[in-house]
């Protein structure tokens, strides 16, 4: 029996009817905004979440208050169901690629048996007990040492805030005791002190000082600023594991990175230990791995070996065991989550996937679509939300949702075998067909200064040193792994001003909206109370004008445990936000609420007005005039937050902006749009620097940096670099070798 969802209404679902057919790979797509996730995460995977809650033992669902449903009539055919998501792995730095795939546990297995020394047994080997960790590191690998040139500035003296730490501001009390002591000359720049003097600054023990002013003689303590800050930063790690501010992580001076102690690293098998297996990629400890026999390895070797095929297989080869899952990218997380689930034995199940060509060149993506069917040939029914035209290709069924996104959006337009899609003629009917294709550009636009990057060695990068053009769009392309993240980390270390333009979250309050974002809700409340007389602040949801019972939020939340927090309509205000009183007031026949409900396109028109008119205007440049300007912010998808952001930076000049995958969730028809966005941002002279995967976006690059030629070690170098045309010539190239390739 095919999954039948019938009448789903959740977010703009307009009364959806859909079959999905069982122990197949189905595609859903459509614009940005056209309903995808709300029909596939919050309605179907959320119903069998709740069917799965539902079916607990009423002892177990005691303790567990109800999901609230979905808005659908009624869904037929589910089974157990798994989302591979793009969450990552876990957030305890404890966590690497072996432990989660669980080699990790088959390899201390292999060395507690195999190994020359017979007193360990397997937790001797593990980073997580106190028998197998490194005493100095504890287990992580690593440890935090003070980067002295982020923390001073070199050029300034002390009375010009050489210090950048916020403690040690000018005129703070931290600066008044650097002051006080009388032992520096506040006017020199740093660069000029002694190496004395700058071990007294920086390094100092507590000592104590006396300072005389006005008579008063005064006790105090100077503490070197490093010997402080490492201070505070020990107090603040014990419950915090986030980048911190002026430190670095570099690998443990112990154990240099292998998380384990003297005894374990000294254990041999055929030569090697097992931090010499953990810290080889993949896809060289794959073959190695083989070359081990007898009796004990034979049990073990193959259940290891299984697993890295799959990793391997799915693209993840120059990866390491010994990686802090914590420091994978969403892309590299998801398809580690994927190589679990390839080798789980489960079958009948309904895996759900979101947009898994992310992080993916397009010589992989190929590779992509052979371990999806892995999984429905077991049988599994797949559906994948996914704009990638060659994965809808090889799909088995296609479910185009649109026409247009939010409100113009929620209808499925067209179903069916890909050939269907195409003579359905809709949007994405046309792209597969190739009748509709994203313009390359006639000319490229030249650099007339440049940002340059200085001997990057982070990660796998070999010394890169490279010159950005300035006032263009660059592309920085090559293969996963191949070092484009590593080679942004250093460009924003080097050039600390750059702006990072990505798709998390804006803010996390659900007070802020699209119309606070662009600054055009004090606008509008400007004209409310002027024509109605009233005070400014009762058409705030967040001050005067705020529903009484929910505060002016429009829900209220209900604790779910360890399911989180469930969000429930105000029953006060029904969502609207705002007090009865607020609500009687209005502006040309409309209240408050009302107009938050009205889409930015609908807003303009409504309003007449030129500066509400300009500043939504941004936000129907960035194809987001279906956007409601009330929706909170913390429900747009990393799409429209990222639009939203650039938005707010359309009319700014001279800034140097960095984005990474910008197509991620965007469909042919959106990626033409943002590629007016960006070309906009270049006109403005600001410099567009992007990490991207997508033909179309690098065929339109001024300029593209290629890195490769492979991931990990086989990569890190620059293999290429110029404009499209350049870099097609490039026989090494495998962006070279997909830009000779495309039509046209
Ligand atoms: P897609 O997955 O196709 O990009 P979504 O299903 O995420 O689209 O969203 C469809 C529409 O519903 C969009 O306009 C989106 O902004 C809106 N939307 C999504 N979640 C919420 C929510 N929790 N509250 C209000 N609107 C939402
Ligand atoms: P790309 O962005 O091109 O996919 P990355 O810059 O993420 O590539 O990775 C380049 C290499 O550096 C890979 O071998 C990757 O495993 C390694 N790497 C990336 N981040 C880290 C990290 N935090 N710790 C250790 N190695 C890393
Ligand atoms: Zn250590
Ligand atoms: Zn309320």
């Amino acid at each position: 029996m095919n999954i039948r969802i019938s009448r789903a209404r959740e977010n703009n679902l307009k009364d959806v009817t859909v079959e999905i057919p069982r122990s197949e790979l189905t595609i859903v797509t459509g614009v940005s905004g056209s309903g995808k996730s709300s029909l596939v995460f919050d309605t179907l995977f959320a119903e069998a979440q709740r069917e799965y809650l539902a079916s607990l033992s009423t002892y177990a669902r005691r303790s567990l208050p109800r999901f609230r449903p979905a808005d659908v009539d009624l869904i037929e055919g589910l089974s157990s169901c798994i989302a591979v998501d793009q969450q990552s792995l876990s957030s305890t730095p404890r966590s690497t690629v072996g432990t989660v795939t669980e080699i990790y546990a088959y390899l201390r297995l292999l060395y507690a048996r195999m190994g020359a020394s017979d007193e360990l047994n397997p937790g001797d080997f593990s980073f997580n007990t106190p028998s197998g960790a490194c005493p100095v590191c504890m287990g992580l690998g690593e440890e935090v040492v003070p980067d002295v040139d982020e923390l001073v500035d070199w050029d300034k003296s002390l009375n010009e805030g050489a210090i950048q730490h916020h403690r040690w501001k000018v005129g703070s009390r931290y600066w008044n005791i650097v002051n006080s002591t009388g032992f520096f000359d506040m006017d020199k720049p740093l660069r000029a002190f002694t190496q004395e003097k700058l071990n007294l600054l920086l390094y100092s023990e507590p000592q104590t000082c006396e300072s005389d002013s006005a008579g008063y003689v005064q006790t105090f303590t100077f503490e070197g600023v490093v010997t402080r800050l490492t201070k505070w930063m020990s107090e603040k790690t014990k419950d915090s594991s986030g980048k911190l501010e002026f430190f670095d992580l570099v690998a443990c001076r112990e154990c240099t990175g292998a998380r384990i102690n003297a005894r374990a690293r000294a254990v041999l098998v055929n030569g090697r230990s097992i931090v010499d297996l953990v810290t080889m990629e993949l896809w060289d400890l794959l073959p190695y791995i083989k070359t081990i026999h007898g009796p004990i390895a034979d049990a073990i070797v193959p259940q290891i070996a299984r697993m890295l095929d799959h990793l391997v297989n799915i693209g993840l080869g120059y990866l390491t065991l010994n990686r802090s899952v914590a420091t994978l990218s969403n892309g590299e997380s998801q398809k580690v989550k994927l190589a679990r689930q390839l080798g789980s034995a489960l079958t009948e199940l309904i895996y759900i996937l979101d947009e898994p060509t992310v992080g993916l060149h397009a010589r992989d993506v190929e590779h992509l679509v052979t371990i999806l069917r892995q999984l429905t040939a077991k049988p599994n029914t797949v559906i994948v939300v996914e704009h990638d035209e060659s994965v809808m290709r090889k799909a088995d069924y296609v479910i185009d949702m649109g026409p247009g996104a939010g409100v113009y959006g929620g209808e499925v337009i067209a179903q069916g075998t890909p050939q269907d899609i195409i003579e359905a003629g809709t949007v994405t009917g046309q792209y597969l067909s190739g009748k509709l294709q994203i313009a390359g550009r006639s000319s490229r636009r030249k650099a007339r200064s440049y940002l340059e990057v200085h001997h990057a060695r982070l990660h796998n990068l070999k010394d890169v040193s490279v010159r950005i053009p300035r006032n263009v769009l660059t592309c920085l392309t090559g293969v996963s792994g191949s070092g484009k993240s590593s080679l942004v980390e250093v460009l924003l270390k080097q050039h600390p001003k750059i702006v990072v333009v990505d798709q998390s979250p804006i803010g996390t309050s659900p007070r802020s909206n699209p119309a606070t974002y662009v600054k055009v809700f004090d606008t509008i409340r400007d004209e409310f109370a002027e024509a109605t007389g009233q005070s400014k602040s009762l058409f705030s949801f967040n001050s005067e004008g705020g529903c009484p019972v929910c505060n002016g939020l429009g829900y209220q939340s209900i604790d779910m445990h360890f399911l989180g927090d469930v969000r429930q309509k105000c029953p006060e205000c029904q969502g609207r936000r705002y007090s009865s009183e607020a609500l009687q007031y209005e502006y040309k026949g409309k209240n408050i609420a009302e107009v938050l409900d009205m889409t930015v396109v609908e807003a303009q028109e409504f309003f007449d007005h030129a500066v509400i008119e300009q500043s939504l205007g941004l936000l129907g440049d960035v194809g987001l005039g279906y956007l409601r300007l009330g929706q909170p912010l913390d429900t747009l998808s990393g799409g429209e937050a990222q639009r939203v952001k650039l938005a707010s930076r359309l009319n700014r000049k001279g800034n140097v902006y960095v984005l990474d995958e910008p197509t991620r969730g965007l469909h042919s028809a959106d990626i033409a749009c943002l590629l007016n966005v960006l070309d906009r941002l270049v006109e403005q002279q600001n410099t567009v620097i992007v990490i991207e995967h997508n033909l179309d976006v690098i065929k339109n690059a001024d300029w593209i940096i290629d890195l490769g030629p492979e991931g990990g070690k086989n990569g890190g170098e620059i293999i290429a670099k110029g404009t499209p045309e350049t870099v097609a010539q490039v026989a090494q190239s495998y962006t070279g070798k997909y830009l000779r390739n495309l039509p046209g």
